[in-house]
């Protein structure tokens, strides 16, 4: 006879557990250009691994995403993502107090958000949410159960927080090696990707569209370059130029499309990516950002400094190389300077 916990026998349960173990370790042992670097995948089965181990109907695994004042799902078993305010929900509780968490009566409960079940029609009757730390024991995320199937649907902190340890500490570890990506591809000043975060999403997801001849799809980009920034510097000062780049870098994030992306590409020179844009396309959007721009103000401390910048635009060749079809890009950005600057080149 085996024991029983709540509703499954204990060989049933290290077989439920053993079988996500197996896919989270074969997933992780992927060759490089199969894996999902984003863990999304690792995410969901340690997710479900959570939900396995406190026996929940539901589980999700919250990010704290620090850059973006956010909390997300990276996985949601039986929902999709949702984004929240740092600080907010059952999940914001919990962060804020550092500790689990758990609710009996979440309609009653001011911090429970119920707009997900009056959309799907989803009762949520219990929900445990235990806060996860990296190994320097700042917290970085956290667990949510949803609706416990056994102990008449009632999670025990004691209990239920002793069998999470085992997905929670796989889970800390992974996100922050997440976190470590994502750092690397950010940068630090201007808080957009830089040339990693670039390359990581040429390989992602560009080069897959380019390499799809038949669907024909247009990629195009533009690199731009402030105008006499070494000026800049040296007027007002390094932290003023600083202040020039967050600008700058701030007209591109809140201007261009949802489907652009922007990078540092190094020193005052930026890159856009722009999808299923041509040739045409391309140079307009580049043309109103060097108008936004020229007609910006950057305000440091007392100071209001304005610039421009000038650009260079490509429509990118299947053919070529990523480092070819920048290089094209970058010869239209010389001749914008040779040119007398603030003016974007397409030939
Ligand atoms: P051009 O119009 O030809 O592009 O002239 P420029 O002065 O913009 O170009 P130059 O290459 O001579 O100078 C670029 C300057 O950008 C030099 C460098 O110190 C400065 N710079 C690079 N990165 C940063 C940074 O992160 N912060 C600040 N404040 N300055 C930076
Ligand atoms: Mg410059
Ligand atoms: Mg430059």
């Amino acid at each position: 006879m085996c024991d029983k916990i709540g509703n499954r026998t204990s060989e049933e349960l290290l077989n439920q557990i053993f079988e996500i173990t197996e896919n989270l370790y074969k997933e992780m042992s992927k060759a490089d250009d199969q894996a999902n670097n984003d863990h999304a995948q690792i995410f969901r089965l340690l997710t479900d691994l959570g939900r396995t181990l406190v026996n929940a109907d539901r589980a999700s695994f919250w990010k704290w995403d620090k850059r973006r004042h956010e909390l997300w799902t990276t996985a949601a078993v039986g929902t999709d993502r949702i984004i929240i305010p740092e600080g907010t929900g059952l999940v914001g509780k919990a962060l804020k107090e550092k500790r689990t968490i758990i609710t009996h009566d979440p309609y009653h409960n001011p911090d429970f958000n119920a707009d997900v079940d009056k959309s799907t029609g989803y009762v949520t009757k219990s929900i445990l949410v235990m806060p996860i730390s990296n190994c320097k024991g700042e917290f970085i995320g956290a667990y949510q159960a949803i609706n416990k199937l056994d102990n008449d649907g009632k999670f025990d902190l004691e209990e239920d927080t002793r069998r999470l340890s085992l997905a929670a500490f796989i889970c800390g570890i992974t996100l922050e090696s997440e976190a470590f990506l994502d750092d690397s591809m950010h940068d630090k000043l201007t808080c957009i990707k830089n040339r990693m975060g670039f390359y990581n999403d040429y390989n992602k997801s560009v080069a897959k569209i380019l390499a799809d001849t038949a669907s024909n799809r247009a990629v195009s980009l533009f690199i731009c370059d402030i105008d006499f920034f070494k000026k800049v510097n040296d007027t007002y000062g390094h932290n003023a130029g600083d202040a020039v780049l967050r600008h700058v870098a701030d007209i591109f994030t809140r201007n261009l499309r949802i489907c652009d992306s922007v990078y540092r590409w190094g020193g005052e020179e930026f890159i856009v990516v722009l999808q299923d844009t041509d040739m045409m396309g391309a140079a307009e959007i580049a043309e109103r950002m060097r108008c936004l721009i020229m007609d910006s103000v950057c305000e440091f401390e007392e100071l209001k400094i304005k610039v421009t910048m000038s650009f260079g635009v490509t429509r990118l060749d299947p053919g070529k190389s990523i480092e070819d079809n920048i290089k094209d890009a970058d010869e239209k950005l010389y001749k914008a300077k040779e040119s007398g600057r603030n003016i974007v080149i397409t030939e």
